[in-house]
């Protein structure tokens, strides 16, 4: 009976090896991301684990450089504007408190990798669409994510590829 007792307790410590305490979220705001995010609120409810998001917006002189001969300040206002509620709403959907949610500015695998390490977290979602060709080639956010993280990342399949199957 005694060996019963130290296998079980064994068993506990195994289970807990495996589960995840903090998830991070990677969302671009697309329709695609309530697919991602079903999964990432499925896995932080098996793992009794804390779930941020992250939403990282692009600044367009990251994406045009100087080619826009013009002050892009109050575009780039309006698309924060919108982010920001837009983020706020869909956390709320999953039931993201506001402290665990982050709208940063930059590149997005970049961002994600910082936040990442700033929360201590211990795996990154993000989508991933199937790529052919010319965008294979380019690669994709989930690929910049994967490359260079320090924890593991989770690519959840999105678009035509994931509805297929
Ligand atoms: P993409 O490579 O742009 O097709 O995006 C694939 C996945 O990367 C998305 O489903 C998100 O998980 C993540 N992602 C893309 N853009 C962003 C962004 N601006 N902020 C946060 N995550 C993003």
């Amino acid at each position: 009976m005694q060996m019963c007792g130290v296998w079980s307790r064994h068993l506990d410590c195994e289970s807990d090896m495996g589960a995840y305490s903090r998830i991070l979220l990677a969302v671009d705001l697309t329709e695609d991301c309530r697919h991602v995010a079903e999964r990432a609120t499925a896995i932080a409810g098996q793992s009794d684990a804390e779930l941020h998001i992250i939403h990282v917006i692009e600044p367009l002189s990251l994406a045009y450089g100087g080619d826009i001969p013009m002050d892009l300040s109050s575009v780039q206002d309006q698309i924060h504007e919108q982010a920001k509620s837009h983020l706020a709403e869909f956390s709320s959907e999953i039931g993201i408190p506001d402290q665990r949610r982050h709208l940063v500015f930059g590149r997005p695998d970049s961002e994600i990798h910082r936040i990442a390490s700033e929360e201590g977290v211990d795996v990154i979602i993000v989508g991933s669409h199937g790529r052919h060709g010319l965008a294979l080639l380019l690669g994709s956010t989930a690929n910049g994510v994967l490359h260079g993280a320090t924890c593991d990342v989770l690519a959840v399949r999105v678009g035509d590829d994931a509805r297929h199957h």
